[in-house]
């Protein structure tokens, strides 16, 4: 790719966050190319630099994680990345950082929030990342602006499932506006963190053509479940119950931490935070950020931070959070004095068991799917965003393209214009005023890592299906979705059928 072939514009490039069947290592280039008689400028960011999960499925013996190949965007001296920008912690959005660090790239520096900063710093401890090693980390806020060369950089609040989740409104020169939503649903009740500014993107609706838009949440009906629901909910399942509660939260949603901290607050239960040790690990962050579970139980409640030396002083109808993988002995559980209220439908199949050999009754998500928080909008959060923003382009990431190709259908029916054509990895878009222009289509590659003494090793690998392969083997089926989005459909046909006969 060279810059002086390029028209003036807005380029986008997604580089993993446009996989073929499975989500993870996302990671997206942004540059303005300012083309005049006498020569160009190019000016690039790239938001965010996530993992591949499933890297198992590549193919590569011992690898250790797969990550988007950004090598161009740290070395060419056209297309060099000014700045990498973080729109959350979770580690397909962040974990890439560490694996090209020690693989010996420079990375520019990084701009994200305080929680994902002090996750980062974490990462750097687990892999011995020397502070040498580590790029600058400039700390942002909600409503902060930066400049990057001809791009303007506003951060916008997300509602997702850890602190300092960000969206990003992108504008440049020639007037082209996009908002990168980063995670995201519209829910305004989160707590101790502030909700998708639904204002103030109101405001900026005239100066966004294009939304970058999670599209992880798609394939559901309604809008995604609200945390005061999540809470309202486990609450009750709380209050109903008088014995030991195992409440298993999922380690890196920290929001489910504190909901479930909560509802047990509420219901004067006493709690113990008991896991494994990625769990405290997450817990004593969210500490350092600034949430104090002994101040915010005031007395109220007992908490203890692991099992405490005394346990009887705690009782009989406790609440332990966390995410153990063994209930026994130490809470001397069994199906007379104990329960358990499951948050996460995938994760805590294990436990399941644990619950079945002791005939410990349980309920999970199932039962009662609120229970599970979401991060994600469905299709009426983009809905309502696509009113907020006056019908603008979307331009759909963090979903398998299937999912994009088979929702055009409903998107056309209930007005949610999608860019065609459908984005892809490695190729490169110009996003003009009027439309998506696709200027050059590479093949996409993984990089697999693998540690050699120490030292990250990439290996190339170009991208491919790898559902049903690997680690993560239960994917949402292309054949699921379409019948999903089929069904959504028919629904509106016939309830618009039922409105005109009414
Ligand atoms: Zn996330």
């Amino acid at each position: 790719m060279r810059a002086q072939h390029l028209d003036t514009g807005l380029y986008w490039r997604p580089l993993g966050g446009n996989n073929i069947d499975q989500i993870s290592g996302h990671s997206f280039q942004y540059t303005y190319i300012d083309t005049t008689a006498t020569g160009y400028k190019a000016d690039t960011i790239i938001v965010d630099l996530g993992k591949f999960d499933n890297h198992q499925a590549l193919g590569i013996k011992n690898s250790a994680a797969a990550v988007p190949d950004i090598r161009e965007l740290l070395q060419s001296s056209e297309f060099k990345a000014k700045a990498i920008f973080l729109t959350h912690s979770h580690p397909d959005h962040l974990n890439g950082i560490v694996h090209y660090l020690k693989a010996g790239f420079k990375l520019p520096p990084l701009v994200g929030g305080r929680y994902t900063r002090l996750i980062l710093q974490e990462l750097y401890q687990t892999f011995g990342v020397l502070p040498a090693q580590q790029p600058p980390f400039v700390v942002v806020t909600e409503g902060n602006v930066m400049q990057c060369g001809a791009l303007t950089i506003e951060v916008l609040p997300a509602s997702h499932t850890c602190f300092d989740s960000f969206g990003f409104y992108i504008s440049c020169p020639n007037g082209v506006g996009v908002y990168h939503t980063g995670d995201m649903k519209l829910d305004d009740s989160t707590y101790f963190r502030r909700p998708t500014d639904q204002k103030r993107l109101q405001k900026l609706a005239s100066q966004i053509d294009f939304v970058v838009a999670d599209f992880c949440g798609i394939c559901a009906e309604g809008f995604a479940v609200r945390e005061a629901d999540t809470f309202k909910t486990l609450s009750a399942a709380i209050s109903e119950r008088r014995r030991k509660i195992f409440v298993p939260v999922y380690p890196t949603h920290t929001e489910m931490y504190l909901v479930a901290f909560l509802a047990a607050l509420k219901c004067r239960r006493n709690v113990i935070f008991y896991g494994d040790d990625n769990f405290y690990g997450y817990l004593s962050i969210i500490k350092e950020y600034g949430i104090d579970f002994s101040k915010l139980a005031r007395d109220r409640i007992k908490v203890s931070i692991g099992i405490p030396e005394d346990l009887s002083g705690f009782g009989s109808d406790y609440v332990i959070v966390g995410t153990y993988n063994d209930i026994g002995g130490n809470f001397a559980a069994d199906a007379s004095n104990a329960c358990g209220i499951i948050t996460s439908g995938s994760y805590f199949n294990p436990l399941r068991g644990q619950f079945n050999i002791r005939g410990i009754p349980f309920v999970d998500v199932k039962d009662f799917p609120v229970l599970q928080g979401c991060g994600h909008g469905f299709i009426g959060d983009y809905e309502r965003l696509n009113r907020i923003l006056a019908q603008p382009k979307f331009i759909p990431m963090h979903c398998p393209l299937y999912v994009i190709d088979s929702c055009r259908a409903l998107a056309q029916y209930i007005g949610l214009k999608i860019a065609e054509p459908t984005a892809r990895n490695n190729h490169l878009y110009r996003l003009d005023k009027d439309g998506m222009v696709e200027v050059s289509a590479h093949p996409a590659v993984w990089l697999v890592v693998s540690y050699v003494n120490d030292e990250a090793v990439f290996t190339e690998v170009w991208q491919r299906p790898t559902s049903g392969h690997g680690f993560l083997k239960r994917t949402f089926s292309a054949r699921r979705c379409r019948r999903m989005f089929r069904i959504m459909l028919y629904r509106r046909r016939q309830k618009e059928k039922q409105n005109a006969r009414d």
